[in-house]
């Protein structure tokens, strides 16, 4: 029989190595600020009331069948998710230049748009991706997987706790023409820093100069600002001023459907000709790869997004979520520089974005807050906001305070 004795251990994923560290903590006070998933105040994950609507409609619907959907997905819900990112006025939409389907969330959004691309893009050269130093690390297996190294450019700047753009728009200025570079739409994970809208523009510059293609991330529209056309701004921008790119959609956060996938991939084409070709390529790939995608969590976002109501309701239930996490960042702030007056700017923790911060401590005392006080990170230094609330924020910022003291 085969032994696989060619077969390395693989290390286990450190996120997933964080979780199971913190489940088998017995510490009362013990706290994760590791998981990427909004929590609610009593650190319990949150079923939005809107889909909990919109899932009790599906229930109800006596004509609702468990049938194949077509390769490319859900129209409904691929032509509402367009218009949700791009904006339901895009011209590049109107125009039929947008080529969407429906992914297995934005994993599947990154990794189709990546397999597309190593089939497709005519690469100067070898096939290349720059990443934002840092990302989010599952970029790098993603492009790896398809053949596409990935390299990086600079963007955080640990001395400042916020963004390199100097370093950034100089790097993207000696890159080759036309380079394939990914870009987070809003909320960077992990820093939770963005580009200014100024400096989106400059950024945009340099795309147009040189011809680069844009691979848009966006994994938290709505979940950043609490308003989903203000995180959509950077695509949209770069979409009016014709950037070349595309844009991995995914419903994960901002609709708390992360386990149901869904998600979207739209590819902005010159043309509605050109954009078709494309579509028809994307679905032979999708064909071998999943068939086509599941139905459940496109049915119930397709319904809220048609549904004016139902819309409405999801934008205060996103607001609830933006709200409660900048809340977080207000009090933590205020816990840090006006009672426990700990040492250093702590600026950034409100001046950020998102779900994830960057605290700016060291590896060494990111371990000792795990070690010593059971709060559970990881060692880059990154928080997520989420896993804090009222009940436990003291208790946190007590102990940041003295591992930096
Ligand atoms: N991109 C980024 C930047 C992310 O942070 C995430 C979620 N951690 C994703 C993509 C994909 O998430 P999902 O596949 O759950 O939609």
């Amino acid at each position: 029989a085969e032994s696989w004795d060619q077969v390395p251990l693989a290390p286990p994923d450190s996120i997933f190595k964080l979780t199971a560290g913190y489940k088998e903590d017995s510490f009362p006070q013990k706290i994760n600020l590791g998981v990427g998933a909004y929590r609610d105040d009593n650190s319990k994950p949150w079923v939005l009331p809107v889909v909990k609507k919109a899932t009790q409609i599906l229930l109800e619907d006596p004509n609702l069948d468990h049938e194949y959907l077509p390769i490319t997905g859900l129209p409904a819900f691929t032509s509402a998710a367009a218009k949700l990112v791009l904006g339901a006025d895009s011209p590049a939409i109107a125009s039929g230049r947008v080529c969407s389907v429906q992914t297995i969330s934005g994993t599947g959004a990154n990794h189709l748009g990546a397999l597309f691309l190593s089939r497709y893009y005519e690469f100067n050269g070898d096939k290349k991706v720059y990443l934002s130093d840092p990302t989010w690390v599952n970029h790098f297996a993603i492009f790896r997987n398809v053949g596409i190294e990935p390299l990086t450019y600079p963007y955080y700047d640990p001395k400042i706790i916020g963004l390199a753009f100097e370093q950034l728009l100089n790097t993207l200025k000696t890159l080759p023409p036309r380079s394939a570079v990914l870009l987070h739409a809003c909320a960077h994970n992990p820093t939770g820093v963005d580009p200014t809208r100024e400096q989106w523009s400059q950024i945009c510059d340099v795309f147009l100069e040189k011809g680069h293609y844009a691979f848009f991330d966006s994994a938290y529209q709505g979940f950043a600002s609490g308003d989903l056309d203000n995180d959509a701004w950077a695509v949209r921008e770069f979409v009016k001023r014709e950037v070349p790119l595309l844009v991995c959609q995914s419903f994960a956060k901002n609709a708390g459907l992360y386990g149901e996938r869904v998600g979207a991939l739209h590819i902005v084409a010159p043309t509605q000709e050109a954009a078709a070709r494309v579509k028809s390529q994307l679905s032979v790939l999708a064909r071998s790869e999943i068939s086509n995608p599941p139905a459940y969590g496109a049915r119930v976002v397709s319904l809220i997004l048609d549904n004016p109501e139902l819309f409405e309701e999801w934008k205060r239930d996103i607001k609830t979520m933006a709200g409660r996490i900048i809340e977080m960042r207000k009090e933590l702030y205020r816990l840090l520089t006006e009672e426990f007056k700990t040492p250093g700017n702590w600026d950034h923790i409100v001046g950020q974005i998102g779900m994830f911060s960057f605290t700016g401590i060291r590896p060494e005392q990111s371990q000792a807050l795990t070690e010593k006080a059971h709060v559970y990170l990881t060692q880059n230094g990154r928080i997520s906001m989420a896993g804090l609330n009222t009940h436990n924020i003291r208790y946190f910022a007590e102990k940041l305070d003295k591992v930096v003291r």
